[in-house]
């Protein structure tokens, strides 16, 4: 049994418009979780006393979402009520909450599958997880234009990057990647071996040793390529490389 709002039940059509950000709890917060703001305060302590995943899985099936818009200009790294925001720059819109958060996830260095409100809300026939086989539109234009980074964790993470004209969707990438390389302990690694990831247009038609994220770094003799990459390929991409660098 769920309590919901009536005035939801109402509705001909639900736009749902979550913020793509960390959460301390559930680890990504976005269309999903986002439905918690359809139930009354009382249902929303019941849903953590029943760790949250299940209850917001189901949530999604009482209640359909017929279109998100998210909100990804500027999420947090690590906590849902901010302190360590970083600029994406981005708005994402799709019809499949669970693809949007699968996607969203991946955009901020998570396995969607780790994240187990998604993979219940897939079983419960809410949506897919399937991100690859998804028909993804992308549209504007990259520009370069570092981020103003103000959060004190974002900063300290940035001291691992050598950009030169990076743009603020790519760079902020690296940012989420780092924080979750720094969750595994792989960062120790990077500074033992004074290794900055390279990103950004000034490094288009260079040919360097190290590190490079990102098409505007294929001259970089270990390159991942992508306009921008997603922080879990750049995730998965520095692991990689640490392994084979045997850094340790
Ligand atoms: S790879 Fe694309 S997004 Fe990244 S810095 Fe180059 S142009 Fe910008």
């Amino acid at each position: 049994k769920l309590t919901i709002c009536k005035s939801v039940l109402d509705l001909d059509y639900l736009i749902n418009v979550p913020v793509l950000k960390a959460h301390c709890q559930t680890k990504l917060t976005c269309a999903l979780k986002n439905l918690k703001g359809c139930i009354p305060d009382s249902e929303k302590r019941r849903f953590h006393s029943q760790g949250l995943h299940r209850p917001i899985a189901a949530l999604n099936v009482a209640i359909k979402t017929d279109l998100v818009v998210v909100d990804g200009m500027c999420g947090d790294l690590t906590f849902e009520e901010g302190g360590n925001p970083v600029p994406m720059n981005r708005i994402m819109v799709g019809y499949d909450p669970v693809l949007i958060d699968a996607y969203g996830a991946e955009l901020i260095g998570l396995n969607p599958h780790s994240i187990k409100y998604i993979t219940l809300a897939e079983e419960y026939g809410v949506g897919s997880t399937d991100v690859d086989k998804a028909e993804i539109i992308e549209l504007g234009h990259r520009q370069a234009g570092q981020p103003i980074l103000a959060s004190p964790l974002a900063h300290r993470l940035s001291s691992y990057i050598d950009a030169r004209s990076a743009c603020s969707v790519c760079y902020g990438s690296l940012i989420h990647a780092l924080a979750r390389l720094q969750d595994e302990g792989l960062l120790k690694a990077l500074s033992k071996k004074n290794l900055k990831i390279k990103i950004g247009q000034g490094f288009r038609n260079k040919k360097e040793e190290g590190i490079g994220v990102g098409n505007c770094t294929a001259g970089i003799r270990h390159n991942l390529p992508g306009c921008p990459p997603k922080a879990k390929d750049i995730v998965e991409y520095i692991r990689n490389e640490l392994c084979k660098i045997n850094i340790n």
